[in-house]
């Protein structure tokens, strides 16, 4: 590992220039968890440097959350100060950037009953409506990052030390970050014009159908006629180029609503803030999950497709190869971020309407109309793996594969 400062700042310098792009005179809101201050003020830091007019960063504190969870009632847990989502609201309009630092212990909330978190998660979903469409709209530039924390660390390395485990994430998020490239900012360049030429293919196919076979999964899903891949880096509405996970390595689109027939298994547990919900099948009748098991972490996986109607269907469908560099490095991250970055995936949930031709400046009956999903909630599970084949039909009824046996299988 080289310096770790250096790659620090390096990493640091990437997220402000690649990630959110900060513009001159821009205002940025940082979100971090407290173990990542020193972090934080180096992504001050850089975006001062990078000509940020003003850097507000919010610390978030997940032992306190679990012990709000814990004890505060559940009538309390539904009131989400309206002061706080002004805060967000007035930020949106004023164009600010926004970087989340994703890293929450996937075992936080183990003796937490699922459905007061998501009584809390639901007022928030509710109270940040308006902001979350600046975000899935890309109104604003946004990116979601990651730093190892303790407890994350440890559960990741398990046999090691909370120091040597969380000096290992940190190299594993340098590393799948290509911070250790002579020019990590080239080198992003260099995957994202990658990325595009995926997605421009896949756009110039117009696909009408895909069908998921793997073990335990035997799937089709339609797609709508006016779908957008996507991939990589995007422009936001003020016309902005930006990277808004790190890493990346999908390719993605929006399922038709009631497209989807079959039933999927998840490859990987998924991380619902702070709950592990392992080993878990989906069964979807016209779009609708119709029967869902779970090993581990049922009542939280029926809470979340309880959240709204929207969260009975897809938002999202994603391709990784197998071999990307995040799979590669062979580690359950327990972190969507990463996660989703290894496997090929769906959402539950709320759709990209920057997925469907026109879609951002849909309203919500019309981007229903066109095919697109919208819920409060959008949630990744993973289903990719070594044996996984994707068949794509187009609209002329030509037929290939999209993936075989988990690698990219067309040019
Ligand atoms: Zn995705
Ligand atoms: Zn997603």
């Amino acid at each position: 590992m080289m310096n770790f400062d250096e790659s620090l700042r390096k990493y640091a310098e990437l997220i402000i220039k690649v990630g959110v792009n900060i513009q001159k005179d821009q205002l940025l809101m940082i979100k971090a968890p407290i173990e990542g201050a020193e972090f934080a003020r180096k992504l001050t830091k850089c975006a001062y440097d990078a000509g940020a007019r003003k850097v507000y960063v919010e610390y978030h504190d997940e032992e306190l959350a679990k012990i709000t969870y814990s004890h505060a009632s559940e009538e309390a847990l539904g009131e989400f100060p309206s002061w706080i989502a002004k805060g967000y609201d007035e930020l949106a309009e004023k164009n600010a950037a926004f970087i989340t630092i994703a890293a929450s212990n996937p075992d936080l909330l183990k003796d937490v009953p699922p459905n007061k978190f998501m009584t809390y998660q639901r007022a928030a979903g509710k109270a940040l409506e308006n902001y979350k469409r600046y975000i899935t709209n890309s109104d604003v530039t946004w990116c979601v990052v990651s730093m190892p924390t303790k407890d994350w660390s440890k559960k990741i390395f398990p046999d090691y030390s909370s120091e040597k485990s969380v000096e290992m994430l940190w190299d594993k998020i340098f590393e799948v970050n290509r911070i250790y490239a002579d020019d990590p900012v080239k080198a992003w360049k260099e995957h994202t014009d990658h990325l595009r030429t995926k997605y421009e293919a896949l756009n110039a196919k117009k696909i009408k159908s895909v069908k998921y076979t793997a073990p335990g999964t035997e799937l089709t899903v339609t797609l709508p006629e006016n779908h957008i891949w996507l991939g990589g880096g995007e422009y936001s509405s003020k016309g902005i180029y930006f990277v808004a996970n790190m890493p990346t390595e999908e390719v993605f689109t929006v399922p038709h609503k009631y497209g989807a027939e079959g039933t999927l298994t998840a490859t990987k547990p998924m991380n619902y803030g702070g709950t592990l919900i392992e080993d878990f099948t989906l069964t979807f009748k016209e779009g609708k999950i119709v029967d869902y098991t779970a090993k581990k972490g049922y009542d939280m996986l029926k809470e979340i497709i309880e959240t709204d109607e929207g969260s009975h269907y897809l938002g999202e469908i994603a391709i990784v190869p197998h071999s990307s560099p995040v799979s590669s490095s062979n580690t359950i991250f327990f972190n969507t971020l990463f996660d989703e970055n290894a496997s090929c995936h769906f959402a539950i949930g709320n759709c990209y309407p920057t997925c469907i031709k026109d879609g951002a400046k849909m309203k919500k009956e019309d981007l229903e109309k066109a095919g697109g999903n919208t819920s409060m909630i959008h949630e990744d599970f993973m289903v990719g793996c070594k044996e996984l084949t994707i068949e794509a039909t187009t609209v002329d009824e030509e037929v290939f594969n999209i993936l075989k046996d988990g690698e990219w299988a067309f040019e």
